[in-house]
C-alpha cells in the first residue's frame, strides 16, 4: 500500500455521545456504500458508507475506548458500535491490516477522497433509491 505512506493527515471521529472517538492516519482507501442484509440491519437504513484506513493508525481516543463489538460473522468479521448511543463505528476483517470506518463516524465528510466509487451487494439494494455508480479504478477490495 505506498499510498498510506503519502498521506499523513488525521482524521478524527466518533459516536453520537462523544464516549467512543478516534483518530485514523494514512490515506482512504476504497470508499464505498454497501446495502448488504448486515449493514442495512445494522444501519437501520437501506445501506452504510464505508472507508478503509491502514488499522496500525487507528487509535480509540475516548473515555469509552474501543467500541463493543459484535462479530457479524464469527471469527471472521467484527464490527463496532457505541453501547451507550448505538452508533456504528468500523468493522475490522481478522487479520486484515485495513480497518472500515463508518463514514458517518468521521467529523469531517466532506473529502473528494471521501466520496464512495462503488456500492456493494446491490441485489440487496432496495428498490426505492439509485446505486451508487461504480468509478472504482483498480481491484475491488473485499465487501465489508
Ligand atoms: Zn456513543
Ligand atoms: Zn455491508
Amino acid at each position: 500500500m505506498p499510498e498510506t505512506t503519502t498521506d499523513t493527515q488525521t482524521r478524527s471521529g466518533g459516536c453520537l455521545c462523544g464516549k467512543i472517538r478516534f483518530t485514523v492516519t494514512g490515506s482512504p482507501d476504497y470508499p464505498h456504500v454497501c446495502s448488504c442484509v448486515h449493514c442495512q440491519k445494522r444501519a437501520g437504513g437501506p445501506m452504510q458508507s464505508w472507508v478503509g484506513f491502514p488499522l496500525e493508525g487507528l487509535r480509540w481516543t475516548g473515555d469509552g475506548g474501543e467500541p463493543t463489538w459484535y462479530d457479524t460473522f464469527p471469527g471472521q468479521t467484527r464490527r463496532g458500535f457505541c453501547a451507550t448511543c448505538g452508533s456504528h463505528l468500523a468493522a475490522f476483517d481478522y487479520g486484515d491490516t485495513i480497518s472500515g470506518i463508518n463514514m458517518t463516524a468521521l467529523d469531517d465528510r466532506t473529502g473528494e477522497d471521501l466520496i464512495p466509487v462503488n456500492q456493494s451487494f446491490r441485489g440487496d439494494a432496495v428498490a426505492w433509491l439509485p446505486h451508487v455508480p461504480d468509478t472504482s479504478r483498480g481491484p475491488v477490495r473485499a465487501e465489508q
